[in-house]
């Protein structure tokens, strides 16, 4: 059974994806991030799918620190007018240098020149986890969050193209809605669900 001192480390520099795993496992878990281990390299993210980058950065880290349980997230924004970009592509949209913001206006202008309007402007959040021990896998989950790019930002909880997502069955953006509510139907809230049962499972929650 996992006690309150042991160690979660994401697999992430992103300091809001951390805090929403803090929020999600802190209880349990101390929630690390990479910025605790600077010295670590960067993990090329080479893969053309969620899963395998995912997988990928678990298993390079926690063959790093193998000490650790590491959880990697690798997520990101389907837009199907645009035939699934960003994808994988979410967090450098933009280029190398790319902000958050930068990526939004990138997305608008992509967005608007592919012509689509109202439901045609869908898209959808998706979220792949994966937790490692000593390089080797435990367990893969997945959760997606559907919705509608918006014409303009709105909001300003959240990150990355959250003040651009509306969630099906809402009116208001990713960032606009309190976190509670964002993270009951995310794509990274589904996720984590399934990740949480498999952990039980194993008795690691
Ligand atoms: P990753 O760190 O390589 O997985 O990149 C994920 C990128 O997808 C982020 O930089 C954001 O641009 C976007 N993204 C992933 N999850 C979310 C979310 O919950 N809200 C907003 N943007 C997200």
């Amino acid at each position: 059974m996992a006690t309150k001192t042991e160690s979660l480390l994401i697999a992430a520099r992103n300091a809001h994806k951390t805090s929403e795993f803090r929020e999600i496992f802190g209880e349990r878990y101390r929630v690390d991030d990479l910025a605790t281990y600077p010295q670590l390299p960067e993990v090329d993210e080479t893969g053309t799918t969620f899963e395998a980058n995912s997988k990928l950065k678990a298993i390079e880290i926690s063959q790093q620190l193998p000490e650790l349980l590491v959880l990697a997230d690798d997520s990101g924004l389907e837009v199907d007018a645009l035939d699934g970009a960003p994808g994988v592509y979410s967090a450098r949209y933009s280029g190398e240098e790319a902000t958050d913001a930068s990526n939004r206006t990138l997305l608008l202008v992509r967005l608007s020149n592919s012509g689509a309007r109202g439901k045609a402007r869908s898209g959808r959040f998706r979220c792949v986890l994966t937790l490692a021990l000593k390089g080797e896998v435990l367990h893969q989950t997945s959760g997606s969050a559907e919705g509608i790019i918006a014409n303009e930002e709105k909001g300003d909880h959240g990150f990355g193209y959250d003040p651009l997502f509306i969630p099906e069955g809402h009116c208001q953006s990713s960032a606009e809605l309190r976190s509670e509510i964002k993270h009951g139907m995310s794509h990274r809230g589904r996720a984590v669900e399934a990740m949480q049962e498999l952990m039980r499972t194993d008795g690691l929650l």
